[in-house]
């Protein structure tokens, strides 16, 4: 079953290339999505197999379940932001003065702030997930890949079908919990996740929007 196809990464992780499975721990696989969605787009997965099959709308109602996911979420998060900084530092105004800095033959003590990577992320899960087995997303904002391909795949992540892992736990009543809003919320017209425009679904106009907002982004 190609839903389970997280599994192997989980049960035996030092078997994969350090490109796939970046690091690994008794607690948590953290893998490199294969489709990804975004320039940096990784995946971590939690072995404790009594979550496995949970939905992530429940998983994270276990509080010190909740707190190592978001221990390893975090160090992962900073994972992230080293590789968005290496993949488009060099393009961003902020982040020149820094790395030049950096690089100098006589670095200076105090470097000049650079731009906070950490902040172009999301983290957390999907409300209905493909994949079977638990996993946290962690993905940067941007959503500029060629497989992005498919009205979900953009609703997934930038709707409330994205639930952050900092939302957690969710309150009983709360409406993301809800399978048929959830459904409506994949069905929406597109909104630039940087702008706010709107763009119906027209997917071809969003595509080329998407790429205009990435190099503007990757500029800041
Ligand atoms: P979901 O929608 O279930 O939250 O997301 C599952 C994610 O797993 C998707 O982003 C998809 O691209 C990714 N994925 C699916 N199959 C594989 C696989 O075999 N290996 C890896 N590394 N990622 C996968
Ligand atoms: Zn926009």
């Amino acid at each position: 079953d190609a839903r389970n196809g997280l599994l192997p990464y989980i049960l035996n992780p030092a078997s994969f290339s350090s490109d796939i499975v970046i690091q690994h721990n008794q607690n948590t696989v953290l893998i490199r999505d294969a489709f990804p969605k975004a320039s940096v787009h990784l995946l971590l997965l939690p072995r404790d197999s009594t979550k496995w099959n949970i939905n992530p709308r429940d998983a994270f109602d276990d509080e010190i379940f909740l707190a190592m996911v978001r221990e390893e979420a975090a160090e992962a998060l900073r994972l992230a932001a080293s590789e968005l900084l290496r993949l488009i530092g060099p393009h961003s105004e902020s982040c020149k003065a820094r790395i030049a800095a950096m690089e100098s033959d006589d670095p200076p003590t105090e470097l000049p702030t650079g731009r906070d990577f950490s902040k172009e992320f999301k983290v957390g899960i999907h409300a209905h997930p493909s994949m079977n087995h638990l996993h946290v997303h962690i993905i940067s904002r941007d959503m500029y890949s060629d497989r992005l391909k498919h009205q979900k795949h953009y609703n997934s992540f930038n709707t409330d079908f994205f639930i952050p892992l900092a939302d957690f736990p969710l309150a009983e009543g709360d409406v993301r919990r809800q399978t048929g809003y959830q459904n409506a919320n994949l069905k929406k017209d597109y909104k630039c996740w940087r702008c706010g425009q709107g763009f119906a679904n027209n997917f071809t106009a969003l595509k080329a929007h998407l790429e205009e907002e990435y190099r503007a982004w990757r500029k800041e």
